[in-house]
């Protein structure tokens, strides 16, 4: 029997469209799959709460399409695998890039270390519809505005790596033992999940299910119903993105396929949703310190409020503004929130609250299934102000103006927010303006069934504004 070769499994839990899998079937040598929980090089960005929860069930899927053969460990993974190739004799290793600076690091001292031991070490894209160093501008610098670097650095050059890839029928295991699922420690001990499960298919199936229900049924209004928290026309294929259980390039040309006369703008929006995630990886690649720093240098003068109790009304989803409140008991519940009301959300934390956007990054970290460093990174940045192509910072959303616009009849609100559902639609964004007649009417009583707002929105507007303008002078 030959040497085996080690398939490393990371952020690409999938069999089709898998360029590293799909190469190691070529050598038509026995195929060693591995998955390694590497929490020693993550350090602070070690996945959070719900990202563990999603990766249990993920890999369960993922050992089930290998046929039981997935060989799962923990560790640093450039002594896991010298450990492997030691009792193996595996000649080489191959895996598809990520992105993330400690990855970038940590598997860069990989190659080096594989190649000096005479082990071959080859590296592919699988994440990525164009991989950060084709899309550079004219003078080779990055691009730090949206529109040209998608029209420009991306639409203007071919798909990368090109059409999706099937499955390898040639796929030939060699085995290993393993630690069991359960060794690896990604549930939490306290059953908090309970709605997930309901909510979610993590692994591959699931994600190819949920990009054809969206095609078949979401697809068509995309690029006005994705705007509306309580409309199905988006589709939440974000966590299987991140863990990467399908690759873009398949939601990409699938979608391509379902284009119609009605519909072309509505994909083409979805595409360049697509392109915003190419974009978070291109500024994360470019600006590795965007987890931590702003990227706007200003903004390191800003002064930022210490409030925990306002900090944890938001957290908790006790502000006493329905849409705030929704949206952050959405996330808490279901492990996601609506895109339009994470832009909602996150805009009173920073804004209204005064409050770092650190510490909104790092409750999504925690709580969002589909956390990735740079698509949570770059768009707290953004809205914050600081960020690559940012919203200018006196662009303040109003959470009662938004929750009119978007949620219009309350759907989406009486759903997280039940202790107000009696109320008539007029007051569900501003229930502190219904009176005492129709709240009593309606079983609620401020600032014991449901919170008084723990700010004035024209007020901390003003205050916002005014710490924005000390640093322009
Ligand atoms: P769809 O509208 O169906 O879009 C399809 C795909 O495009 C998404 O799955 C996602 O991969 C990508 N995409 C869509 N919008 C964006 C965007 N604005 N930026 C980057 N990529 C986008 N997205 C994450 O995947 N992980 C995060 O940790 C994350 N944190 C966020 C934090 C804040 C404060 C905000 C405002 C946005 C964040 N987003 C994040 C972006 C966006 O909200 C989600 O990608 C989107 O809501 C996922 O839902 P969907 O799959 O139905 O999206």
């Amino acid at each position: 029997m030959s040497n085996p070769i080690i398939a490393w499994f990371r952020q690409d839990l999938r069999l089709h469209d898998n360029p590293a899998l799909n190469a190691a079937a070529q050598t038509n040598q026995p195929i060693l799959p591995v998955y390694i929980l590497d929490d020693k090089n993550s350090e602070q960005w070690k996945m959070g709460a719900a990202s563990r929860w999603w990766l249990h069930h993920s890999l369960q899927q993922l050992n089930l399409s290998l046929d039981n053969n997935l060989c799962l460990e923990a560790g640093d993974a450039k002594e896991v695998l010298q450990k492997l190739i030691d009792e193996t004799k595996a000649d080489s290793v191959y895996w598809n890039r990520c992105y993330e600076p400690w990855r970038i690091k940590r598997d860069s001292e990989i190659k080096k270390q594989l190649n000096s031991n005479g082990i071959e070490a080859k590296s592919f894209n699988g994440s990525l519809l164009y991989e950060p160093h084709t899309a550079l501008k004219a003078d080779g610098t990055p691009y730090k505005v949206f529109t040209p670097f998608y029209k420009k650095g991306c639409l203007a050059k071919p798909l990368q790596p090109n059409e999706p890839q099937a499955i390898p029928d040639n796929l030939n295991y060699f085995e290993h033992q393993s630690l069991s699922l359960e060794e690896l420690d990604l549930m939490p001990e306290i059953p908090w999940y309970r709605d997930m499960e309901e909510a979610w298919q993590p692994g591959e199936q699931g994600a190819q299910k949920r990009l054809h229900i969206f095609l078949e049924n979401g697809v068509n209004d995309y690029k006005v119903g994705r705007n509306f928290p309580a409309q199905e026309n988006i589709s939440r294929l974000s966590p299987h993105l991140h863990f990467g259980e399908i690759s873009p390039n398949q939601v990409w040309c699938e979608s391509k396929t379902y284009i119609d006369a009605e519909n072309q703008e509505d994909i083409e929006c979805f595409h360049s949703e697509l392109g915003w995630r190419e974009f978070s990886n291109n500024l994360l690649y470019y600006f590795p310190d965007i987890p931590r720093q702003n990227l706007q240098k200003k903004f390191d003068a800003f002064p930022w409020r210490n409030d925990q109790a306002a900090l944890q009304c938001w957290q908790q989803g006790q502000t006493g503004y329905p849409i705030v409140d929704a949206g952050m008991r959405e996330l808490w519940q279901t492990g996601y929130m609506h895109n339009r009301v994470r832009m909602i959300v996150g805009s009173f934390l920073v804004k209204n609250l005064l409050l770092h956007w650190h510490h909104g990054e790092d409750w999504f970290w925690d709580t969002l299934l589909d956390a990735d460093l740079a698509n949570n990174s770059a768009s707290w940045q953004w809205i914050a102000g600081c960020g690559a192509d940012a919203a200018p910072y006196f662009r303040i959303f109003n959470p009662v103006t938004q929750g009119q616009k978007f949620d219009k009849e309350g759907v989406y609100v009486r759903q997280y927010v039940p202790e107000i559902s009696a109320l008539p639609d007029k007051f569900i964004h501003n229930p502190w303006e219904a009176g005492e007649d129709i709240l009593s009417e309606a079983g609620i009583t401020l600032g014991k069934t449901y919170p008084e707002p723990i700010v004035d929105l024209k007020e901390s507007r003003e205050r916002a504004l005014a710490a924005f303008k000390q640093l322009s002078n």
